[in-house]
């Protein structure tokens, strides 16, 4: 759908009145690929700017299977029925191969679907991981000036899109199965790196111990990493999304974490330094874009590309006639 109003103005104001229309439209401005949209989009982010950063922003991961939409489904409507208002939002890359998406589907969580303060909107599904990041983190800036006041977002754990994940959230949640020892080597290092919280989840009827067991596995595994922050250590704990327990400790350890980095000043800090790394992010897509759109450089992008495919053409003679095309000097 092309967005209907194309006035910022008058679509910040409604957007601002909590109109969820008004939402669903300025998100399609963000996502459209269409150069004046953008324009548009990026004029009304600027002008929403000061509605913005108030919110609580959530990264959720976990392997398929193990519960993330049973478990966001179940958390967000403890979050609405306590009267916060709860967007999620989706990072899934692989959704561009077939143009519909996996991740942040209504139909996956039934009941925040129809639950009047919720809103959930599916993964972007135009271009590269970068890409889907960038318009994910406009999104949630857009609901952010809607009101929302908790932002989740769901992702799996496909190759970079964790840690992608993780630099646009205040705190990163991992998802984990329960199951025997070998689980643990199954798990990528990586993820208990940037892991806020670990929560076990299945920890229901005959999962319980296992859970339990689990649990204590990467207790010990985290044990040994050295610390994000001195004053937080990842909790372990188990869950049941699909019977609603452990939540209210999984939420109140979250909040302990909120109060923690805010004192501590780590939290400002933490939202800077992920501005700040968006900005270059955005800037070398930028650069790379322009690269290939620019007339001069794109033809003899092709060219130079391939040979050094070939060996013919040394790699930094090749970037040095390039980057003098662009008009950099050394
Ligand atoms: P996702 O792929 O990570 O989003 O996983 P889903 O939420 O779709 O859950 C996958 C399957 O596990 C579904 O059949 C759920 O009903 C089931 N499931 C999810 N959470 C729990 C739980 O806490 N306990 C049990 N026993 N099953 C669960």
């Amino acid at each position: 759908a092309q967005p209907r109003t194309l006035d910022p103005q008058l679509l910040a104001e409604e957007l601002k009145s909590g109109k969820r229309a008004a939402l669903a439209r300025a998100i399609t401005l963000v996502e459209s690929k269409r150069a004046e949209h953008r324009h548009l989009a990026h004029q009304l982010i600027q002008d929403l700017l000061p509605l913005t950063g108030k919110a609580f922003r959530i990264g959720i991961t976990g392997v398929p299977g193990v519960g993330k939409s049973t478990t966001i489904d179940t958390l967000g409507s403890n979050l609405t029925a306590a009267g916060h208002k709860v967007a999620v939002l989706a990072v899934d890359p692989s959704s561009t191969r077939t143009g519909g998406s996996i991740l942040g589907d209504k139909t996956r969580m039934a009941r925040l679907a129809t639950d009047p303060g919720a809103y959930i909107r599916p993964s972007p599904s135009a271009g590269t991981l970068g890409g889907v990041a960038a318009k994910t983190r406009e999104t949630m800036l857009l609901c952010e000036a809607a009101g929302f006041d908790v932002i989740l977002v769901e992702t799996v754990g496909i190759g970079q899109s964790e840690t992608t994940v993780a630099d646009m959230v205040d705190f990163f949640l991992v998802l984990m199965l329960p199951g025997a020892g070998d689980e643990l080597q199954g798990i990528k290092k990586g993820v208990l790196e940037i892991a806020d919280m670990i929560a076990v989840n299945k920890a229901d009827g005959d999962g319980a111990l296992r859970a339990r067991s689990a649990a204590s596995d990467y207790r010990a595994a985290l044990h040994i990493l050295a610390p994000k922050s001195p004053n937080w250590i990842p909790p372990v704990i188990t869950i049941s999304g699909l019977s609603n327990e452990g939540l209210d400790t999984l939420w109140a350890q979250i909040g302990l974490y909120r109060e923690r980095m805010q004192a501590s000043g780590e939290w400002q800090e933490k939202r800077s330094r992920q501005q700040v790394a968006w900005m270059w992010d955005l800037l070398q897509q930028r650069m790379t874009a322009a690269l290939r759109t620019n007339q001069k450089t794109a033809e003899r992008l092709n060219v130079l590309e391939e040979c050094v495919r070939d060996g013919t053409t040394a790699v930094s003679l090749a970037v040095d006639e390039l980057a003098e095309l662009m008009g950099l000097k050394e």
